[in-house]
């Protein structure tokens, strides 16, 4: 807002700075305007109503390898070749208008190539006025009947605005039009310039809501050209001298008291219609072009400022006047800005001329990009880097929009045509980063502090005492009379006033007394008309007084309102900071979980390895301590295979040992038996030589005197008769012999079988049979059947002539070399020594005589005595 002065009343609260702290991104809208003709090749699609897409021309893709692809651009809003300039300015320089009634600044300008539109979207064309006219149009539908008279608002040469009062205004009207400076307001559309006629149709005009009614406005008007880096003022009433033309004076900037920028010197126009204002715009457009053509000047390349001031003042407590206080003056701006074409190159120009310029870039719309980027960097970084507004004067002239508060608007033209791609690519790049600016938001204007609906008020009673003073002439007939009437009646009658003769004394006098009563009535009415006028006057201050409180009252609570809804955006950062803080938190949470869920499936992993290795470890120990109690068992076993065969086997030798023995003795027995035989038969009384085994038989035979030497018959002439043929075998078995499952076991029918030899068994038999087992010196048992023949001895006795034995022997297959048969001659040098008493000759020669209770041991109780013979 632009304001004139320094002080402020103190009726306005000044919250503006603590308030605005909202700040919205600058609104750039983007207009396709059609092709210009069908044979063009056309690079730009609409995609949705925020954003388009470009694509790279046919030729340019070719030569770049497709390097160029397709590039979307978005924003706020797009508009496509159906668009009606009253659709874009229902959505663009709307809101920019209603903000400018209500006191707020604007600033909407155009931007993209030369032909993509620009101007077709500000001006317009007559029957299609662009945001300009249309704007203008808006501003005095909204405030035409609250306009101030002409000359009430005066421009102060300072960017400021006073207010004069009724009089000054008026000298100053009659003044001008004396002059004739004042551009007469056309009476109707119909007298309009035909160049730009009909820009907006009735039905289209538009009217802004909320308007003030208790404040008088007035709108100025100025429009500036600023080419190559100069400011000119279109609308100065300089002389022109077609002849000798003088180069027009450029302009500078200057800052007001509130850091605004201002054309120093700049022409105002006060503007009283939508068609006034647009003519006035119409003169400076023709001056820019026969200014441009005079100076060979390119129009592209110049940028055109339109500035729509609206000055507001409250009316005075009686809704009759403006208020004459200069600081209760808002004064709000829209500037409407079409600028130079974006391209880097003249277009227009030939080609050798084009090549020249190829470098002249167009150095305020460089510098409009560059304060575009720092802007935005220092926003979106918080850095505080200096904004190059100076550079240029059409950034220095917006400066305070991007610095202080107002809304900015940019609507970003483009021409499909495919010859503009690389161009128009720029304009879009620079369009979008534009977006990501934001400007304050500016604040609500304050309250007056006067009563609302004074306008109203004073109309109703203007039209009431016009209506009142109408009636004042009496009433009309058949009507009762008003009060004024009677009041006039109430007066008395003037006498006839005709004087006929000088000398009549008597009608003055009448008449002067007359008019002495009405003068005294008079004043006593005006003496009640004041006391009433003062009561009532009284009255109205009071409640003026009520309200005003009652205002002030609704503004604080508005200042704590403001107070609240800034505490309650407070609270929402916070609570987005918070949001995303706990959003963080969660991610966090979850990747701290993703790692745990891992570390437990290794952990899982590795318990059940550790599991299998256990039980493989158990496993392995029991397999040990089987394989120990198995190998303890055949330890054991082996130990006790290996006692019993030592002992067998000491027995076996101790057996053959004594079995030899007892051959030897048999022989030597049987010897002496034949030497006492025939001593006998000579010498009985002869004493027998003593044998080892008759050691005991002298005592018994000295015991028991038997005249029947007990002697074993040496040939077997005595054999028993062998009737019938049948042989009975007495079969001893001892009990020490192991049971061989083999079928090498002697079977031998009708056979007496016994485990220890005795006379009875021996008595009955004629056939003696002996099964001895005995260790091989291969180890392996060897049975040997020892058979002999039964003898009657002399002496009563039985006694055993051995005559075969049998030798049965098991093999066992996996010693090849201990196949050989027992009897044959083998390595087997124990074997041969036993060979020679179980050679045949040696067993067939030799004679057993069974003994009872011989010590050798049961398997060889070979000598029989009968049961009777024992003490
Ligand atoms: P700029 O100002 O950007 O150089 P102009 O506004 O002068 O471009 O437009 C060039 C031409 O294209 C003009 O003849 C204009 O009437 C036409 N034109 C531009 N935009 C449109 C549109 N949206 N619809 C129809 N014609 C258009
Ligand atoms: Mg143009």
């Amino acid at each position: 807002m632009i304001r004139p002065t320094k002080g402020k009343t103190p009726r306005r609260p000044v919250p503006k700075k603590q308030l605005n702290n909202q700040k919205d991104p600058v609104g750039v809208y983007c207009r396709v305007r059609p092709l210009g003709s069908e044979d063009e090749e056309c690079c730009v699609e609409v995609i949705s109503n925020t954003t388009i897409q470009l694509h790279a021309p046919d030729g340019l893709k070719a030569n770049r390898n497709g390097e160029f692809k397709e590039t979307q651009y978005t924003f706020k809003k797009v508009f496509g070749l159906k668009t009606t300039q009253k659709e874009l300015f229902d959505d663009v320089a709307k809101p920019l208008v209603e903000d400018l009634v209500h006191c707020k600044n604007g600033l909407l300008f155009t931007y993209g190539v030369t032909g993509s539109g620009k101007t077709y979207t500000m001006t317009g064309s007559p029957g299609q006025g662009g945001l300009l006219p249309r704007s203008l149009d808006m501003i005095f539908n909204s405030i035409g009947p609250f306009q101030a008279k002409r000359f009430v608002f005066k421009p102060d040469d300072k960017n400021g605005m006073e207010v004069q009062n009724q009089v000054d205004a008026l000298l100053e009207r009659q003044k001008r039009e004396s002059q004739q400076s004042v551009p007469k307001t056309p009476s109707s559309r119909q007298k309009l310039d035909p160049e730009f006629a009909d820009m907006i149709s009735p039905e289209d005009s538009s009217k802004a809501e909320g308007v003030d009614e208790d404040s008088s406005y007035s709108v100025f008007v100025s429009y500036i050209e600023i080419y190559n880096n100069y400011i000119y003022d279109l609308l100065e009433d300089a002389p022109f001298d077609p002849i000798k033309p003088k180069p027009p004076q450029s302009k500078i900037l200057r800052e007001d008291q509130n850091h605004n920028m201002y054309v120093a010197g700049c022409t105002e126009v006060e503007v009283k219609s939508t068609e006034e204002a647009f003519e006035v715009f119409w003169r400076g457009q023709k001056k820019r072009r026969i200014a441009n053509t005079q100076l060979n000047r390119e129009s592209s390349r110049s940028h055109s400022v339109f500035i729509v001031k609206l000055a507001q003042a409250p009316l005075d407590a009686d809704g009759d006047n403006v208020l004459q206080d200069k600081n209760q003056v808002n004064v709000s701006q829209l500037c409407l800005v079409d600028l130079a074409g974006s391209e880097r190159t003249s277009r227009t120009r030939a080609e050798g001329n084009r090549l020249r310029e190829a470098g002249n870039i167009n150095q305020s719309l460089m510098t409009l990009r560059t304060c575009i980027e720092v802007l935005r960097e220092n926003q979106m970084c918080g850095t505080n880097k200096m904004v190059p507004y100076r550079d240029s004067k059409v950034t220095h002239l917006f400066k305070n929009y991007f610095d202080g508060e107002g809304k900015v608007r940019m609507v970003v033209c483009v021409n499909p045509n495919a010859d503009d791609y690389e161009e128009t690519m720029l304009v879009m790049r620079f369009a979008e980063m534009t977006q990501e600016v934001e400007v304050a938001r500016p604040v609500d204007r304050p309250i007056c502090g006067f009563a609302a609906g004074r306008r109203h008020r004073n109309q109703a009673f203007k039209e009431e005492l016009s209506r009142r003073l109408e009636e004042r002439g009496g009433p009309v007939d058949g009507e009762p009379p008003s009060a004024l009437g009677q009041l006039l009646q109430s007066l008395p009658q003037l006498p006839p006033c005709e004087i006929s003769d000088p000398a009549d004394d008597v009608t003055f006098p009448r008449v002067i007394e007359c008019l002495e009563k009405r003068l005294k009535i008079r004043q006593m009415l005006t003496g009640e008309y004041n006391k009433a006028a003062n009561m009532l006057k009284s009255m109205l201050q009071d409640l003026d007084g009520k309200l005003i409180s009652k205002e002030n009252f609704i503004h604080d609570q508005q200042g704590k309102l403001g107070e609240k809804d800034k505490m309650i955006h407070n609270q929402k950062n916070e609570i987005d900071r918070l949001e995303k803080k706990s959003k963080m938190l969660e991610y966090k949470i979850d990747i701290l979980q993703k790692t745990t869920n891992i570390y437990e499936e290794d952990k899982r992993v590795l318990q059940h390895e550790l599991e299998t290795r256990e039980q493989r470890l158990q496993r392995e120990l029991s397999e040990k301590k089987r394989m120990e109690a198995r190998m303890q068992g055949f330890v054991t076993d082996e130990k006790l295979r290996w006692q019993k065969e030592c002992e067998r086997r000491v027995n076996a030798k101790e057996l053959e040992m004594q079995n030899k023995l007892w051959v030897k003795d048999e022989k030597l027995k049987q010897l002496k038996a034949i030497v006492t035989e025939n001593k006998t038969e000579n010498r009985p009384d002869k004493p027998q030589r003593p044998s080892r085994e008759k050691d005991r038989a002298p005592a018994k035979r000295s015991a028991s005197p038997s005249p029947i030497p007990t002697a074993a018959p040496v040939r077997p002439m005595h054999r028993r008769s062998h009737s019938a043929g049948a042989e009975r075998w007495v079969d001893h078995k001892p009990l020490t012999n192991v049971e061989l499952d083999t079928v090498m076991q002697p079977n031998v029918p009708n056979a007496i079988k016994v485990t220890a030899p005795s006379e009875k068994a021996l008595s009955k038999c004629d056939k003696y049979m002996l099964t001895h087992q005995e260790v091989a010196s291969d180890g392996e048992i060897q049975t040997k059947l020892i058979k002999g023949e039964v003898f009657k001895t002399r002496g009563g006795g039985q006694a055993v002539q051995f005559t075969d034995i049998e030798t049965l022997k098991q093999e066992t297959p996996v010693a090849p070399s201990r196949k050989r048969r027992s009897s044959e001659n083998g390595p087997n040098q124990e074997q041969n020594k036993d060979g020679d008493w179980t050679d045949v000759e040696t067993r067939c020669s030799v004679a057993v005589e069974m003994r009872a209770g011989s010590k050798v041991g049961p398997g060889y109780q070979h000598h029989g005595y009968p049961k009777r013979r024992k003490p």
